[in-house]
C-alpha cells in the first residue's frame, strides 16, 4: 500500500475529467457526472491528479494508517 493518498474537495469539483484521464492506475471515476472521487486501495499517491486539475483541488496527503 502507498503512503500517499489523492484527497479531493468534492464540493468545488467541476467534474471535467482531467485528473481521471491522467491517473496511471485508473484510480479516479467521476461520481454521477457531479464530481471525481479517488479509490483508495488503487492510488498510489503519485500527484499526477494534482498537478492537471484546473481547479487545483487535489492535495496529495499522507495516508492514516499504512497496512
Ligand atoms: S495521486 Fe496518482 S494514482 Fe492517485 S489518484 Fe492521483 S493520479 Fe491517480
Ligand atoms: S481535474 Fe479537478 S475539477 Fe476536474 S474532475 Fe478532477 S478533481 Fe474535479
Amino acid at each position: 500500500m502507498a503512503k500517499r493518498l489523492a484527497k479531493i474537495t468534492k464540493d468545488l469539483c467541476v467534474a471535467c475529467g482531467c485528473c481521471v484521464k491522467v491517473c496511471p492506475k485508473e484510480a479516479i471515476s467521476i461520481y454521477q457526472g457531479k464530481y471525481a472521487q479517488v479509490n483508495e486501495s488503487k492510488c498510489i499517491g503519485c500527484g499526477l491528479c494534482a498537478k492537471e486539475c484546473p481547479a487545483s483541488i487535489i492535495t496529495i496527503k499522507k495516508r492514516e494508517v499504512v497496512a
